[in-house]
């Protein structure tokens, strides 16, 4: 199994003009044009999670929609940490007073008939394969998901080992890209990222979160900061849970070994990648049709 402790990488930002942006400039504005450098770290607070960033080693912009939610962009896609987000996804992020039931069946779509097609890029090893397919198995076991090799009717996912560990969120139509980073990944790492593809986002940025913890701005790595706004659509659950598989650890992407999150009462928590929740359960399942109730089953 691959891990990797430490992941350097020089980031760079700086501001990007409205000509290069698809959508229209009521939705979108210029971040700020300053030019920073900063490093990228793996979460201090646990050996087993392994950087979840798309195209780690790429420049990118960062960009404020109309609402004030950041997101960055590089080679005209849409990222926010390790979500790949489409231009209509964007386009829905970036609108105020979206009903919130709308909003989730409209950010996330999901597969059909509850089945995750998927091919292995050539440079996806036997070994690699196995690791993506105990953690599909993970998923299966948890929720109704079924996951099969193969195009299906031409919605599917390509693993590849590449840039950085991201998926899009959801379906978006055709092959998508699940890629697994060259600088390190494990079991958990494809897990959390089955978790973004079959539509759940990052469990710290829950529109319920401040209800829970303190996020601590002036810690955060300059770059990683898009990755801790509030997403104000496009849960499937009103419960917040710490152990979520899609939640970061309390010092993810510090930059002064200090938590960038810590509980109401000061307190910090580790990341999750080791198993999916009873919550992440009831999140995907609610997507999917499958609404599981609280409490022992059976
Ligand atoms: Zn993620």
């Amino acid at each position: 199994m691959k891990s990797v402790l430490v992941c350097i990488t020089s980031f760079f930002l700086w501001s990007c003009s409205d000509g290069n942006l698809p959508l229209e400039k009521s939705l979108l504005e210029a971040d700020i044009g300053a030019l920073v450098k900063s490093t990228l770290s793996v979460e201090s607070d646990s050996v087993n999670i392994c950087q979840e960033i798309a195209f780690e080693s790429l420049v990118k912009d960062t960009i404020r929609l109309a609402n004030g939610l950041q997101l960055s962009k590089v080679n005209e896609q849409y990222v926010c940490g390790d979500i790949l987000l489409s231009d209509k996804q964007v386009e829905l992020l970036a609108k105020k007073n979206v009903s919130r039931g709308v909003s989730i069946s409209e950010l996330s779509q999901i597969w059909q008939d509850k089945v995750v097609y998927f091919v292995f890029a050539s440079n996806v090893s036997l070994e690699d394969q196995n690791i993506i397919y105990d953690a599909m198995y993970e998923w299966e076991s948890a929720c109704n998901i079924l996951f099969r090799v193969g195009q299906g009717s031409g919605d599917y996912i390509e693993f590849i080992i590449g840039n950085g560990s991201y998926s899009n969120l959801g379906r978006i139509g055709g092959k998508q890209t699940l890629s697994l980073s060259i600088a390190g990944w494990n079991k958990g790492t494809v897990m959390h990222e089955l978790g973004h593809a079959l539509g759940m986002l990052h469990e710290h940025q829950h529109p319920m979160r401040d209800n829970y913890i303190i996020v601590n701005e002036r810690n955060i790595q300059i770059p990683a900061r898009d990755q801790f706004d509030i997403w104000p659509y496009g849960y499937a659950s009103s419960k917040f849970d710490f152990d979520s598989i899609m939640m970061y650890g309390s010092y993810a992407y510090s930059r002064n070994n200090q938590p960038t999150m810590t509980k109401k009462d000061g307190t910090t928590w580790t990341a999750n990648r080791s198993y999916i929740t009873f919550n992440d359960q009831l999140v995907v399942m609610n997507l999917y049709g499958h609404y599981l109730p609280p409490g022992p089953i059976g």
